[in-house]
């Protein structure tokens, strides 16, 4: 008998699973179980868009036996089973979690429950077995297959008997230690608790020998007897009344389906009676998975048809600004026979999906009012999708947006949301201010930030790539517009220059411009800066910020913003750039070469010729 290899991931996922010390084990029979209600699902979906099956619901289970001798715990399912080639590719390779993924996730810290993001599902079995023995037949194929392994040394599969179709599961359970006790899966008790904590809702019957303590025929004596029975309660949490609902069922669901390796931070139970019925359970995962900012990431809610599902994740049923919601939606309004072409248009489903974003948007409102810290937390992990919502399609979804967005406030120094700004703004106020850099530190000593904050007035610190221009898009919020705190007009009346060094100033200013050139658009005084010697405006759409941004971006061209070098008139460099024009035309075009490189290296531009500046200061000194 030829040994085969796991290809090289799925081994790595072996040993893992093998020497883990994961303190839920208890959680692979969930996997078991749940990969046989799906393997039964497939079934049952054929049956029903194909009339020459027949399915009896009634003659699909799956069951759970326990050898306390022999130490085998077994699971059988009536499901699709599986060919030799997909024993192979299923329980051989990780096929759909990707190989970029997966390592990543591996090389990440201990805290990520690796098995609840990847569905590594039959693998998990490996955590309380030593053996693993899956015998299966396919759906409509009369051979059958068992593929046997014990771990990282590989597995083999050999053609065998089978007399109906499925899948059975025989594991041989490790040796229980002082550590951890395996020898409890085989126990009734056990099992029974696992099963209703975890797979309670599975919509077939999970049969198990059970002890019933039970009246003797006849007599007034008891027995104990043993006998067949269904351990779940089969109707699907969706289904179930909210008031009979604990929270614990909703997370327990909310892993089971691999929605997220998180605690859910909020969900909600919808159902929906109108014209068109159906039942929905949306979730807000806390933080998102790591996949979910890249091309990889699907959005989708599983989508199923009185009862049957239809589609993993049905993307047609959210926005790609929650596309980080999870959950499912039941509806016994909808086709079976629906095909991914027809859901695109289907109206039904755009009703669905409507009312579905509403209630999102209301979820997420009522969290940010009354339970503030959990909200900062959504919007940590999730907050940059809202803003690039905001700002594709040409805004279309700005209005839908705007009120889920925080920024960081410089004088709350907390995140706020531009309602709250809005609230607290002094009447005198003109705009709202914002100003934008890398991290809340370098906007706290950036100097145009001066006048504004020495007025009073609040900051907003834009430090995501995609604030400015989400705002942009925005324009204006309540009738106040935008303004960054390095753009024109401040809408803030100061005292004006005096009047001696308007003349000279203007001057001067020429003079510094032409030996600029192009890198500027022009020198003037500064109306914004209080204590510090020099900085940047801009004028125009592009700001320097955007300029950084687009920059990086392929293809960009050479974008830049138009700056303005503003001197501080109340500063000693403007008495120092003075008598330099005045005695020394050397030192002057030096200090006019310093201050443009200044102003550069504070807005986080790099330097045109970093060797060339060192020079210049070597000089000076
Ligand atoms: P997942 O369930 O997330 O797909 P698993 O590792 O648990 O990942 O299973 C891999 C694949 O093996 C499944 O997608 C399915 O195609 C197949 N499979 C597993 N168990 C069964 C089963 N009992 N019956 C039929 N196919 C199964």
């Amino acid at each position: 008998m030829e040994r085969k290899e796991f290809q090289a991931e799925s081994k790595r996922l072996l040993d893992l699973m093998i020497n883990s010390i994961y303190t839920h084990k208890e959680i692979f029979l969930r996997e078991l179980i749940s990969n046989a209600s799906d393997a039964i699902d497939k079934i049952y979906y054929k049956a029903l868009t194909d009339e020459s099956i027949e399915f009896n619901k009634d003659d699909y289970y799956i069951r759970i036996s326990a050898d306390k001798e022999n130490r085998t715990l077994t699971i059988t399912d009536m499901g699709i089973g599986m060919t030799r080639e997909e024993l192979e590719d299923n329980l051989g390779t990780i096929a759909k979690s990707g190989s970029l993924n997966f390592k990543k996730a591996v090389e990440m810290k201990d805290g990520y429950d690796i098995i609840g993001q990847f569905g590594v599902g039959f693998y998990s079995a490996f955590m309380v077995a030593e053996k693993v023995e899956v015998t299966s037949r396919a759906f409509g194929d009369n051979t059958a297959h068992r593929w046997v392994s014990q771990g990282a040394d590989g597995y083999i599969i050999e053609e065998t008997e089978k007399k109906d179709p499925g899948t059975q599961i025989v594991l041989t359970l490790k040796e229980s230690s002082e550590d951890e006790d395996y020898d409890q899966y085989l126990d009734e008790y056990t099992l029974k608790r696992i099963v209703k904590r975890y797979s309670d809702f599975i919509r077939y019957p999970i049969r198990m020998m059970v002890s019933e303590y039970k009246k003797k025929e006849d007599s007034d004596d008891y027995e104990t007897v043993l006998e067949e029975k269904t351990i779940n309660s089969m109707v699907p949490i969706w289904r179930k009344n909210k008031n009979e609902l604990t929270d614990e069922d909703y997370e327990n669901f909310y892993s089971e389906k691999h929605f997220g390796f998180d605690k859910p931070l909020k969900w909600s139970h919808m159902r929906i009676d109108g014209m068109l019925r159906y039942d929905a359970i949306i979730y807000i995962p806390s933080s998102a998975p790591f996949d979910y900012y890249t091309k990889e990431y699907e959005k989708g809610l599983e989508l199923y048809s009185s009862g049957v599902l239809i589609m993993n994740k049905c993307p047609e049923l959210l926005p790609d600004y929650f596309s980080f919601v999870k959950g499912i939606v039941d509806s016994e309004d909808l086709s079976l026979n629906i095909s991914r072409e027809m859901l695109q248009h289907d109206r039904q489903l755009k009703l669905m999906a409507k009312k579905i974003e509403e209630k999102i948007k209301d979820e997420l409102m009522d969290l940010q009012e009354n339970q503030r810290a959990k909200y900062e937390d959504f919007f940590e992990s999730f907050g940059k999708q809202l803003k690039y919502g905001l700002y594709s399609d040409y805004g279309m979804n700005k209005d839908r947006l705007k009120d889920l967005l925080l920024f960081y406030s410089s004088s709350e120094r907390k995140p706020v949301t531009l309602k709250e700004y809005l609230e607290r703004m002094p009447e005198d106020q003109k705009y709202i201010y914002y100003a934008t850099g890398d991290s809340v530190d370098r906007i706290d000593r950036l100097p145009q930030t001066e006048l504004v904050k020495d007025k009073g007035y609040e900051i907003l610190y834009f430090t995501d790539e995609v604030d400015e221009f989400a705002i942009k898009m925005l324009h204006e919020y309540g009738d106040k517009e935008f303004r960054s705190v390095s753009g024109e007009d401040l809408g803030i009346e100061e005292e004006e220059v005096k009047e001696e060094d308007k003349e000279e100033g203007k001057e001067i200013f020429q003079e510094m411009k032409a030996a600029l050139g192009d890198r500027v658009k022009e020198v003037r005084f500064s109306k914004r800066l209080k204590n510090h010697p020099v900085c940047f405006a801009t004028e125009g759409e592009i700001s320097i910020e955007m300029e950084k941004v687009l920059n990086t971006m392929p293809n960009a061209g050479d974008i830049h913003a138009e700056k303005i070098l503003e001197i501080n008139p109340n500063h000693e460099i403007f008495g120092k750039l003075k008598s330099a024009h005045k005695e020394d035309k050397e030192k002057f075009e030096l200090y006019t070469e310093l201050l443009y490189d200044q102003a550069r290296l504070i807005e986080g531009l790099p330097i045109e010729d970093p060797v060339d500046f060192a020079n210049k200061i070597a000089k000076l000194m």
